[in-house]
């Protein structure tokens, strides 16, 4: 679709992957590998051209939500390991085998009906084994009182058949927050670890640190890291934020037009529920947005955008296609201008914080009948 007739649309800088794949490489041991998470439609970006790109860049693994997200990967032509981090379906066994994919474990019920399925195939599925050090999620718990039952049921697994045990994880809840949390969470890691190996239970790849981790604590580093925001330009939490002028640089910039303009009297209410009522007389501009292209509904009101050079605030409710914004202070401003959403001017992070939520989400968010444009 030509530039023209687009409505709202995502432009995607992938030099700035490139500049981000980078910098974190540069924070890393040489021999650390970089696994590159690419699930959520790489966080709204596209995960086909950001897997493609990351690729070139040199990744060592891939991770992905499910087996459709990676089966996605592989038809696009993806070569990489990618490494599933949730549920399969045992049954579907053959398509991890088939597709060549890494099975993350989270209990031992799983790996035996994995390990059936695998020899029902007469192959054999890489996989992790996800351990569970305190952030109650997916894994096998390794709390004080869970650590000697755990190595014992990890044993009972390890030799199952059909089944290659390449690595372990652990995935730290609150590595942007506290920082004893944080190293309580990886002395269990290791404490497992310690436990395992004298059952001579051992990992090629021990893994624990996604962006927030690699940023704060490069101790935990270990022989993989896990990053996804920050590939994508954004700090996991302002905490994390390196002000250097080398920082992180933000993919996405949220783009729409204006696709009408009209002035309306002093005393009119706009948009759905009447929230907002004109004080003046009001330039609206109508932008073809909304929280169905994933613009989010709790912004009404409150949000900003940028066009033609400044500010203007948007008035009224979003609607689920359309948004309006205040323009009789930018006289200049006519159909068909573009309109700057998020990235560039507005951060994403910003937004977010208006509607109550955080940028992954934003980013997740952006809509399938927003199109994705590349830019090199
Ligand atoms: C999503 C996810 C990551 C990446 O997290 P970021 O905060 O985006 O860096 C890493 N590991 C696991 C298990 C995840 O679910």
């Amino acid at each position: 679709m030509e530039r023209e007739k687009r409505r709202a649309w995502a432009e995607i800088d992938l030099g700035s992957l490139d500049h981000n794949y980078h910098a974190l490489r540069s924070m890393l041991p040489e021999d650390c590998k970089m696994l590159c998470s690419v699930k959520a439609n790489g966080y709204g970006h596209g995960a086909l051209p950001v897997a493609k790109r990351l690729e070139r860049l040199g990744a060592d693994y891939l991770a992905v939500a499910c087996l459709e997200e990676a089966i996605q990967l592989r038809e696009g032509g993806i070569t990489l390991p990618i490494l599933i981090l949730g549920w399969t379906d045992p049954e579907l066994a053959p398509e991890l085998i088939r597709y060549k994919l890494t099975q993350s474990v989270f209990d031992g019920e799983f790996a035996l009906r994995l390990s059936q399925c695998a020899q029902r195939a007469g192959k054999t599925i890489t996989v992790h084994l996800a351990v569970d050090t305190g952030m109650s999620r997916l894994g096998f718990l390794c709390g004080e009182k869970e650590l000697a039952g755990t190595v014992e049921e990890v044993t009972r697994i390890y030799p199952l058949p059909g089944l290659a045990w390449e690595g372990i994880f652990t995935h730290f809840s609150d590595a942007d927050g506290s920082e004893e949390y944080t190293m309580l969470q990886f002395t269990r890691f290791l404490d497992l670890l310690k436990a395992l190996e004298k059952q001579n239970i051992k990992f090629k790849i021990r893994h624990c640190a996604a962006s927030a981790a690699v940023l704060n604590y490069p101790c935990t580093c270990l022989d993989m890291v896990r990053p996804g925001i920050a590939l994508y330009g954004h700090y996991p939490h302002p905490s994390c934020e390196d002000l250097s002028e080398d920082g992180l640089r933000p993919l996405m910039t949220l783009k729409t037009r204006v696709v009408s303009v009209k002035t309306v009297p002093a005393g009119t209410p706009v948009s759905y529920g009447r929230t907002h009522v004109l004080e003046r007389e009001t330039r609206l501009a109508v932008l073809s947005v909304g929280y169905g292209d994933g613009l989010p509904r709790g912004c009404s009101d409150k949000l900003r955008v940028w066009m033609s050079g400044q500010w203007a605030p948007i008035v009224g409710r979003i609607c689920m296609d359309l948004c309006m914004a205040d323009v009789t202070d930018l006289p200049q401003v006519c159909q068909g201008d573009e309109t700057e959403i998020w990235g560039g001017h507005a951060a994403v992070e910003e937004v977010a914080r208006l509607a109550g939520t955080i940028q992954y989400e934003l980013l997740c968010g952006v809509g399938k009948r927003v199109p994705r444009v590349y830019l090199e």
